[in-house]
């Protein structure tokens, strides 16, 4: 061993350290009610940072120690980020979009000391308070302003249980905090997957996996981020810590813009006028609904500054990213999970791509992966697959912000030699550009050949009478199994199945041409906005869903 480097931790109090010296007049903007913004600086945010910190500290909360938030994407959720990572505990957003049981389950399976919760939520929060039995202290942002009873709260635990108000509890602490030197291998935050699969799993995500994905992802090659950008998350911050937008933020001095609770697509269009964001990121259903808004309302709202826009969590349908091209928003494909950060690949094209149709084609990829994060393919029998664009398996990935087991939870099958498998099924071109043809539980077999689920979606959604479209496989006699595709059509127009199924006809092979149909008044989403396949599985069991036959054009 030769080096003569030093070894320095990479932990998260450095990012901020650096943040609020070098970009301390940065800021973040969080939406008010009414349409304003509030302002807090980088240096600001490092300040309350160290106080929020203090005040966990003076409620016993000790290295390694839960604390939970219930909080929409606002100024004193990204606080927490910085602070309860800081001071040696582990942040653990909670996904306020779950069903009350679920949440109530995750925060006592991550064994949550602490609660920190909006007073909105707190119609989410308070009949849950009796089952949270890890939870000894809740404190409540906006309890003063809202007017919140904190007593009646404490009353309605039924059992003993600190209740505070954010402002008060941390206001009054000193803006300094002697951050501890923590092992970077130690754990600094947690997501729990959002069950797109099943029960939900908790990943730990380490100093050290936060500090790397964040500096990566601010690559050229990835989120392209530098302090002369500002950036709308719209991505929750409990959906893999906004993909990590906060920290990656602060390494770059890019400013940040919260939407708090107002995300729908009226609301976002104002706030992107109102803060001239150039950069936004968010799952393909808020991008379709933002462009149905932006549609029907010509004019309503100056959205020009935003000239690009991360979209991801599920594919990007290939009309959603033409419609925001003839906007000016260039949409910019990435894929990850919970399990991976999330970032794992970002679809810009090739250096000297410059032919439209091309690069088009390299957008609507996955994408290629960054230097630390490897990928490879692997076949049904456990064979590794070429990168040649058309041998198609199980996407397996491995590198230092991948997850490597789940907390509290063997799951054996999920993880092997060091790599996770994603359940994530695709082909690699020569060139490392990832194409997903679909999940392995989504994909269709029929007669033992692949349909790909998410060909058939893209397809139908390029039908300007098809605002959303989900495929998914029902059995069958002869073949085993045959699509089913569950339409939406757009309020107005009188498209018929068979018309859909002609318009299908020279875009894929016959033989995968759907012969059930069912339209469906939206297609249902999951907590964090994906189309909820699950559901509509179960939906066709119960007898809930009754397609018709449609057997020719
Ligand atoms: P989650 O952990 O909730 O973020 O879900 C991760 C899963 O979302 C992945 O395993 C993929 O199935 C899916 N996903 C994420 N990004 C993309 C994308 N760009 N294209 C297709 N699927 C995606």
């Amino acid at each position: 061993m030769i080096s003569t480097m030093q070894d320095v931790p990479l932990q998260i109090r450095r990012i901020l350290e650096h943040a609020v010296s070098v970009y301390a007049d940065q800021k973040i903007y969080t939406a008010q009610p009414g349409g304003g913004l509030s302002t807090r600086t980088f240096r600001e945010t490092g300040e309350n940072a160290a106080r929020l910190a203090r005040a966990l500290a003076s409620l016993g909360v000790r290295e390694g120690d839960r604390v939970a938030t219930l909080m929409w994407n606002n100024q004193e959720h990204v606080e927490a980020y910085w602070a309860v990572p800081s001071m040696g505990a582990v942040l653990h957003p909670l996904n306020l979009r779950l069903p009350p049981a679920q949440i109530g389950y995750i925060a006592c399976h991550a064994e949550d000391r602490v609660l920190i919760a909006d007073h909105s939520l707190l119609p989410l929060v308070t009949p849950l308070l009796p089952t949270l039995t890890t939870v000894e202290h809740l404190i409540v942002n906006g309890a003063a302003a809202s007017g919140t009873d904190l007593a009646a709260l404490a009353a309605a635990a039924g059992r003993e249980l600190g209740v505070h108000d954010y402002g008060e509890l941390v206001g009054s602490q000193p803006p300094t905090y002697a951050w501890p030197d923590v092992d970077e291998r130690s754990a600094a935050a947690m997501c729990y997957t959002s069950g797109t699969t099943g029960d939900p799993k908790g990943v730990v995500y380490s100093h050290r996996s936060i500090y790397l994905h964040s500096l990566c992802a601010a690559l050229p090659g990835l989120l392209n981020l530098t302090a002369a950008d500002r950036v709308l998350a719209i991505v929750p911050q409990f959906h893999v810590l906004a993909w990590g937008l906060p920290y990656t933020a602060f390494v770059t001095g890019a400013e940040l813009v919260q939407p708090g609770p107002f995300l729908q697509p009226e609301p976002l269009a104002r706030l992107i006028e109102a803060s001239r964001v150039n950069k936004a990121a968010g799952v393909p259903t808020i991008w379709a609904g933002l462009l149905s808004w932006l549609e029907a309302n010509p004019g309503a709202a100056d959205v020009s500054s935003l000239k690009e826009a991360v979209v991801g969590g599920s594919a990007c349908p290939p009309a959603l990213l033409d419609a925001y091209d003839r906007l000016g928003v260039t949409l910019l494909h990435a894929y990850g999970m919970t399990e991976t950060s999330p970032l794992a690949t970002c679809a810009r094209p090739p250096v000297g791509v410059t032919d439209p149709a091309e690069v088009r084609r390299y957008r609507l990829t996955q994408g290629r992966g960054v230097v630390p994060v490897e990928s490879r393919l692997v076949g049904p029998a456990g064979e590794v697959l070429p990168w040649d664009g058309e041998s198609t398996g199980e996407l397996e990935l491995r590198g230092p912000w991948i997850t490597g087991s789940y907390y509290g939870s063997e799951d054996p099958d999920k993880f092997h030699d060091g790599w996770l498998r994603t359940g994530d099924v695709g082909h690699i071109s020569p060139d490392g550009y990832l194409t997903l043809t679909d999940r392995v539980k989504d994909v269709i077999k029929s007669g033992g050949e692949w349909i790909s689920s998410v060909e058939l979606e893209n397809q139908l959604m390029a039908h300007p009478a098809v605002p959303e479209a989900a495929v998914i496989g029902v059995p069958d006699e002869k073949w085993g199994e045959r699509p089913l595709a569950c339409v939406v059509l757009r309020e107005g127009t009188e498209v018929t199945f068979s018309e859909l199924r002609e318009f299908l006809a020279d875009k894929v092979a016959r033989w995968q041409l759907p012969e059930n149909w069912a339209r469906i008044p939206e297609v249902p989403k999951t907590s964090v906005g994906k189309f909820d396949k699950k559901r509509l599985r179960e939906q066709y069991a119960l007898g809930e869903l009754v397609p018709e036959k449609i057997t020719a054009s």
